[in-house]
């Protein structure tokens, strides 16, 4: 459902950004601002910042930016229209109500139909799971076990032989192909048409925090390969952003979450009561996934499998939690080899022991690095010792990193002095601590002279933001057109338009753009500021200096758009070289 401009403006001015993003983040005000830890990286000091005057967000950290349907969208996963409707509610605006005429659904938002998709896709596994066809699915989810009930819970399906029925099924219900195909449910190729992704597959539907569909796990059955097949990333399902069971693990109030490697691991967990349980999606635990498992815990268990390959993963999980600012540890389950064999050979109370008597990861660590050492040759020893103390090295904090000093000594028997001595070499020859990543905002940034362009506009821009009263003596000499995208130049003309008729809203302005990239770099654009400016004169220079440099780019810009052949060709040259001529003299101050 696509809600009209007016609405959505109601709906956003009625919910105070500082109020609604304080439910969620701890702010303090400093100076015009409020302050706070940002959500969507890991920080130690308060970057992220919230504007009252501008009605938005922005992270000076991670460049996370928008406004307050932006934040409630990347902060709950919601799409546009969901995130719209949350805040109505909250503040009591009536939407009108859902217009399922075949225009409206036309019009309905990209990502909302391919959440429909996946939706009655679901439903079509799930029937056909529990139908004849279903049969040879039925038996392998009860040969492990599972309960009618848990199947139900997860609703789990079946994708059958036929190679082309779900596309069948969508094309019915009034989905295109190009839909299908970027739903990640069909492939299209010149000898089969468009056809079914999944076929003679038991079907794991990937749920988001807030219960949709939003993509499919697959395990063949048979021989057939991949033995797991997913969906492709697509508009609504992001892999690195997203677990499998979360929807429901976020609720249990175990206080810790538990995440281990596959779909079945788990089901079965969640079976035997073990709710807070979840996977990563056929791809290795991202930063992103544990930034959101930091939302809701502050403790991951980590549970992979005994093998080589399931250890390699804990070590490199560790890594991300540490990152993450997540504490962690890891599960030891051995003989056996996942959660799963291990619940249905030892049970529950067994399990429940083994998650009390978990590892913490700087213990699981070190006893993966002696396992590589020979504690009976002196040399390979001392070596062990010395990798002991540069792990050591690692922990920032004096009294953490002496009680662990302690606690390792007792444990490999080293006299503590010895280990403490050689902690303090290493730490004096590498610097204490490595400096922490900071995650980036995923998209790449490269240096260019377009970028030094961009910076003056985004300066101006803020500076307008910030101070509307400036605007007659800006636009005495800038115009929307001097702005190099397409999309510096709309909002550019949206804010002189708003700065013209006096009705001032950067929030507004943002309710044009449906995509969380574009509001990130709107959001930029109103918060890039300049640093160090303390007298009048250097504000002064500074504001010449910005307005100089956006027309002087501008000016360079349509010079190159002129026809030689058009009849105004000199006039035009003549008259922009006199204007600039002009500016570079003048004598503009933002303050009378
Ligand atoms: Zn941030």
């Amino acid at each position: 459902m696509r809600y009209s401009d007016e609405i959505i403006e109601e709906v956003r001015s009625r919910n105070d950004i500082v109020d609604v993003v304080g439910q969620y983040v701890h702010l303090q005000k400093k100076g015009a601002n409020y302050f706070g830890l940002c959500p969507f990286h890991n920080e130690k000091s308060g970057s992220f910042s919230v504007s009252g005057h501008k009605q938005m967000y922005y992270c000076f950290g991670c460049g996370a930016g928008g406004n307050v349907i932006t934040f409630l969208m990347k902060y709950d996963n919601l799409t546009f229209q969901e995130a719209v409707k949350q805040l109505a509610d909250r503040a009591g605006v009536k939407l009108p109500d859902e217009d399922n005429s075949e225009a409206a659904k036309a019009m309905r938002d990209k990502k909302q139909i391919l959440l429909d998709i996946n939706k009655e896709a679901a439903k079509y596994y799930y029937y056909q799971l529990r139908s004849p066809n279903g049969q040879k699915g039925m038996e392998y989810f009860r040969g492990r076990k599972l309960s009618d009930e848990t199947m139900q819970h997860f609703g789990l399906g079946f994708s059958n032989v036929t190679s082309d029925d779900l596309v069948q099924h969508l094309r019915k219900l009034g989905y295109k192909d190009a839909q299908i195909i970027e739903a990640g449910l069909a492939s299209h190729d010149e000898k089969f048409g468009t056809h079914d992704k999944f076929w003679n597959r038991v079907m794991f539907p990937i749920q988001d925090a807030s219960q949709k569909v939003i993509g499919f796990g697959g395990r063949v059955l048979g021989d057939g390969k991949p033995k797991y097949l997913n969906s492709p990333e697509t508009p609504i399902f992001d892999k690195s952003r997203n677990l499998f069971g979360l929807n429901y693990a976020k609720n249990s109030r175990a206080g810790y979450m538990i995440i281990c490697e596959g779909y079945m691991d788990v089901i079965a967990m969640h079976q035997a009561g073990f709710t807070m349980a979840v996977a990563s999606l056929g791809t290795a635990f991202t930063t992103g996934q544990a930034m959101i498992l930091k939302r809701y815990t502050d403790e991951v268990i980590l549970s992979y499998d005994s093998d080589e390959a399931g250890t390699k993963a804990a070590l490199r999980g560790i890594g991300i939690l540490k990152e993450a600012g997540v504490k962690g540890k890891v599960l030891n389950l051995k003989p056996y080899k996942d959660p799963d064999e291990f619940i249905k050979n030892e049970g529950r109370d067994a399990f429940e022991e083994r998650i009390r008597n978990a590892e913490s990861t700087f213990f699981f660590e070190t006893r993966i690095l002696q396992e590589q050492h020979d504690m009976s040759d002196p040399e390979s020893k001392t070596e062990f010792h010395r990798q002991l103390a540069k792990k050591l090295c690692e922990f920032e904090e004096a009294l953490e990193r002496e009680n662990y000093i302690e606690a390792v000594a007792a444990r490999y028997n080293i006299a503590v002095d010895d280990l403490r001595r050689l902690v303090a070499s290493y730490a004096a020859k590498g610097g204490m601590v490595k400096p922490a990543e900071r995650p980036r905002s995923g998209i790449q940034q490269k240096r260019s002279p377009e970028d030094g362009a961009r910076k003056n506009q985004r300066l101006l821009l803020t500076w307008l933001t910030d101070e509307p009263n400036i605007y007659p003596k800006v636009s005495r000499w800038v115009k929307p057109e001097d702005f190099s995208d397409d999309l510096y130049r709309n909002v550019a003309t949206k804010l002189f338009m708003g700065l013209e008729n006096g009705n001032f809203s950067p929030a507004a302005i943002l309710d044009n753009f449906t995509d969380e990239e574009e509001h990130r770099q709107v959001a930029e654009m109103f918060n890039t500021n300049l640093i160090d400016i303390e007298t009048k004169e250097q504000r002064r220079k500074a504001f010449h200096d910005i307005i100089v440099g956006v027309r002087q780019a501008g000016y360079e810009r349509q010079k190159k758009e002129l026809k030689p052949d058009d009849p105004e060709f000199l006039n035009k040259t003549i008259q922009g070289k006199k204007e600039m001529e002009r500016l570079l003299k003048a004598d503009i101050s933002p303050d009378d």
